[in-house]
């Protein structure tokens, strides 16, 4: 078997929401199209706000069960429920690793944590991995599980960042309710000095989208 795994995405949003997108686009940048399914895609998905580079991935409007060629025993669920943690062997165990195609709520808020909507998956019987205690985004699940299963990097050595605070100006912030990839970056104080800051990995254009999503916030 080739170390290329294909992962699935089971959209389980009404329509494609900006932040979908964004992720959508961010999981293209990192898998390609040719190992990165999205199933159930109503027509509605299919024809507003699907992001023309998504759309030269494997777009179906079946769910994952009726996916042709993909048995159920070849699939993983990353499932924040699972009693098990995500490890580099399981990498030969499944060809297959399914998501929830869960949004992030519009400004996060604490109680998307109590949510459990990939029960709806669980309940379909797949075998069910951890990606460790902290709810991820859907592109950080997705791009942690390609880290494990096909870099072969365990889990805890991926780096993280928990909860980053993404400041729009001196006094607005906002704290996001998930865990990311760290990516290390060295920056030049104004003093001259080098600074070495741990940044979390979000999809190109999702600064953007949080500062009007914050902004339209305040205004009401
Ligand atoms: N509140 C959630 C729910 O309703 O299930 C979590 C949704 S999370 C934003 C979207 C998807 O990312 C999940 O369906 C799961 O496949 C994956 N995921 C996120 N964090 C995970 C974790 N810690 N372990 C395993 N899978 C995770």
């Amino acid at each position: 078997m080739s170390n290329q795994r294909s992962y699935i995405i089971e959209h389980m949003e009404d329509a494609m929401h900006e932040w979908c997108a964004l992720e959508y686009k961010h999981m293209l940048q990192k898998i390609g199209p040719d190992h990165l399914y999205f199933t159930s895609l109503t027509d509605k998905c299919m024809n507003e706000g699907m992001p023309e580079e998504v759309k030269t991935a494997k777009l179906y409007q079946v769910d994952v069960l009726n996916l042709p060629g993909v048995k159920p025993e070849e699939i993983c669920l990353l499932d924040p429920a699972g009693t098990s943690e995500l490890a580099p062997e399981d990498g030969d165990k499944f060809k297959y690793f399914l998501f929830g195609g869960i949004l992030g709520d519009h400004p996060p808020r604490e109680s998307n944590f109590a949510l459990d909507r990939t029960g709806e998956l669980r309940k379909l019987g797949f075998a069910g991995r951890r990606l460790g205690p902290v709810q991820m985004t859907t592109d950080t699940a997705v791009n942690v599980t390609k880290r494990v299963v096909e870099d072969r990097i365990p889990l805890d050595e991926v780096p993280y960042i928990d909860y980053p605070e993404i400041f729009f100006s001196r006094h607005e912030s906002v704290t996001m309710p998930f865990r990311y990839i760290a990516e290390t970056k060295t920056i030049t104080t104004k003093d001259g000095e080098q600074k070495t800051i741990k940044k979390p990995l979000m999809p190109p254009g999702m600064l953007d989208l949080l500062k009007k999503d914050n902004e339209m916030t305040l205004e009401f």
